[in-house]
Formats: C-alpha cells, sequence, structure tokens
C-alpha cells in the first residue's frame, strides 16, 4: 500500500473539550505519523473556502460558522493508506452512524461538531494540505 499524506482538523468542539491529545493518541496507535501540525483559528473567510465545495448546502453556512467559532488543529498524517485510514479511525460524518470506537462514535456532539475532518481523496489531501502548509512545514 503507498504512503499517503492526509490532511486532518480537530474540529472546534473537541479543541473546547481537551480533546487533542486523546485524538492525536488514536492517530499514532493506528500507525499514522503527525508530520505537520499547527493551532490556528479559522476566519469566517477561511472556513468558507476550504468547504467551498459544500457552498450552497443548507449546512454550508452553519458549518462555516462552527468552523470559525474557535480553536482548530490542523495537521499532516502520514502513512500507508493514511486517506482511507484517517477515514476509517473518524468514522462517519453522522455520529450516530459510526462505528463504535471511532472518533466520531465516541467523541462528536452532532452531525455538524463532529471533532474532526479528514481529506477524501489523493486529490483533495494534496489540495487542503497546500492550503495549511507549506512544504518546509511538513517534517517527515
Ligand atoms: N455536515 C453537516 N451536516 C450534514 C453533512 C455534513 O453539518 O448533513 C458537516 C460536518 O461537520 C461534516 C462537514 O460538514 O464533517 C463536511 O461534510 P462531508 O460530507 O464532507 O463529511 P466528512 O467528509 O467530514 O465526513
Ligand atoms: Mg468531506
Amino acid at each position: 500500500m503507498p504512503v499517503e499524506r492526509t490532511l486532518s482538523i480537530i474540529k472546534p468542539d473537541a479543541t473546547r473539550r481537551n480533546l487533542t491529545g486523546r485524538i492525536n493518541a488514536r492517530f499514532e496507535a493506528a500507525g499514522l505519523r503527525l508530520v505537520a501540525q499547527k493551532r490556528l483559528s479559522l476566519t469566517r473567510a477561511a472556513a468558507e473556502q476550504f468547504y467551498r465545495v459544500h457552498a450552497g448546502r443548507p449546512f454550508f453556512a452553519p458549518l462555516c460558522a462552527f468552523m470559525s467559532s474557535g480553536p482548530v488543529v490542523v495537521q499532516v498524517l502520514e502513512g500507508e493508506d493514511a486517506i482511507a485510514r484517517n477515514r476509517a479511525i473518524m468514522g462517519a460524518t453522522d455520529p450516530a452512524k459510526a462505528e463504535k470506537g471511532t472518533i466520531r462514535a465516541d467523541f462528536a456532539e452532532s452531525i455538524e461538531a463532529n471533532s474532526a475532518h479528514g481529506s477524501d481523496s489523493p486529490e483533495t489531501a494534496a489540495q487542503e494540505i497546500a492550503f495549511f502548509f507549506s512544504a518546509l512545514e511538513i517534517v517527515g
């Protein structure tokens, strides 16, 4: 399986509840390496730009308000099959449908405040990593 990089975000509901370390421990236990990480506050405009693929969906405006409501931790995870592996560790978007033991099943507050973001393909991973990180900031 290929070594990949994926963009992960620990969302404001999780940073507010001090869950950054517990979430990162799950990535590391699953063999993903944290090769870049920073904590920041997204402006509303930055959230809208990041989630532009969802512009027009009914959840877009509340999602962007939520994502700019508190600090996030943006990070690059590296490992074999990292994109799919990260999404498996996160679980389904809706925590009510997420498998037991996943981040979203265990920590999410709602389908919106679902604790984590992960890229969904090699193309979006490359775009999303470049949205937050320069090459010098990623240390494999
Ligand atoms: N979202 C929401 N309501 C929905 C679907 C999605 O609030 O009905 C939010 C949720 O925070 C989700 C994000 O929008 O994580 C992006 O949606 P996507 O379908 O890309 O889900 P993901 O890839 O994050 O599982
Ligand atoms: Mg998505």
